[in-house]
């Protein structure tokens, strides 16, 4: 049986309570649980899909953390305690489902009251993923909160997507949204498709449409060498950047190995001197700074 989000609860996959790198400034970062994009470059797989409670990881656990427990409807559950947990991660390892058995159920006012307990230090809050947008009745619920309750309406309200919600989706949540960051993988429709599975038209569309509304943050770019079209489309990408507004952030991303499973982790990585290249050559089309990585693994 697989657990499903609700209207004001979150399937929670993991939370930062300090960040510096998701959103301006200092930032309580939720990441939820399930994505829609299957991108074999994830850095992060075991976010991708539910966990499907089939009891596989639970021999795996060293620290007794993990039980299955039949429930009255003959339905097998597994378990986390927490208390036990020494987050080792041989469970997410071992998981034939890219999924997580630490998966942790917020409903808003739990979330409000962590934001709370935090908030003198935050500038404000983003929603991370998986995909962020796929649980978007939970993320208006709670901006909407935010934004209405004098304690915390100081705070931004971001949002971290891979671009594949809906025109309507965006404007739903864009009178609460302060910004977004949006990853743009791939050029021509095939590689996008490739890459991550699903073609980029909604992507595009979404950059387009948050940059008309003057909510897109940033524009995250992944170069991986040999295998992504950036590089070779880079004519079509430095007239489409072109076209965003100055304010907007255009961040490069070295592929690494880091996290990665399959068939990726035999792909050449993008080293320093090749992002440096890349980069060189984005500028020469678009003539505007862009942020490059702080580490290379
Ligand atoms: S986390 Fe993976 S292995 Fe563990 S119960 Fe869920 S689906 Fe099965
Ligand atoms: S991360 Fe926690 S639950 Fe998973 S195997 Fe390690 S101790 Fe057990």
């Amino acid at each position: 049986m697989s657990v499903k989000p609700t209207q004001n609860q979150a399937l929670v996959s993991r939370i930062l309570t300090f960040s510096c790198v998701d959103g301006p400034g200092n930032r309580l970062v939720v990441f939820l649980q399930g994505c829609n994009f299957d991108c074999i470059t994830c850095h992060n797989p075991h976010t991708i899909n539910h966990c499907t409670h089939c009891g596989d990881c639970v021999k795996s656990c060293p620290s007794d953390a993990l039980s299955i427990h039949t429930q009255k409807n003959d339905q097998q559950r597994v378990i986390w305690h927490a208390d036990k947990c020494t987050h080792c991660d041989r469970c997410i390892d071992v998981c034939p489902d890219k999924s997580n058995p630490k998966i942790v159920r917020y409903s808003v006012d739990e979330m409000l009251a962590l934001i709370r307990k935090h908030h003198f230090f935050l500038n404000g809050i983003t929603i991370s993923g998986g995909e962020a947008t796929l649980q978007l009745p939970f993320i208006l619920s709670l901006f909407k909160a935010i934004k209405s309750d004098p304690e915390l309406a100081h705070l931004t309200c971001f949002i971290d997507s891979n671009g594949s919600l809906s025109r309507t989706g965006w404007e739903r949540v864009s009178p609460y949204l302060d910004g977004a960051m949006i990853d743009l993988k791939a050029w021509q429709s095939d590689t996008h498709l490739w890459l991550v599975g699903r073609d980029k038209h909604r992507v595009i569309d979404t950059i387009d449409y948050l940059a008309t509304q003057n909510k897109l943050h940033e524009v995250r770019l992944l170069h991986i060498p040999g295998k992504s079209d950036l590089d070779t489309e880079v004519d079509a990408v430095g007239d489409y950047l072109k076209t965003l507004p100055e304010g907007v952030k255009i961040r490069l991303n070295a592929f690494q190995h880091h996290g990665v499973i399959g068939e990726a982790l035999t792909w050449e990585k993008c080293s320093e001197s090749e992002m440096n290249r890349f980069h060189e050559l984005l500028f020469s089309k678009i003539n505007r700074p862009m942020q490059l990585p702080t580490v290379y693994t």
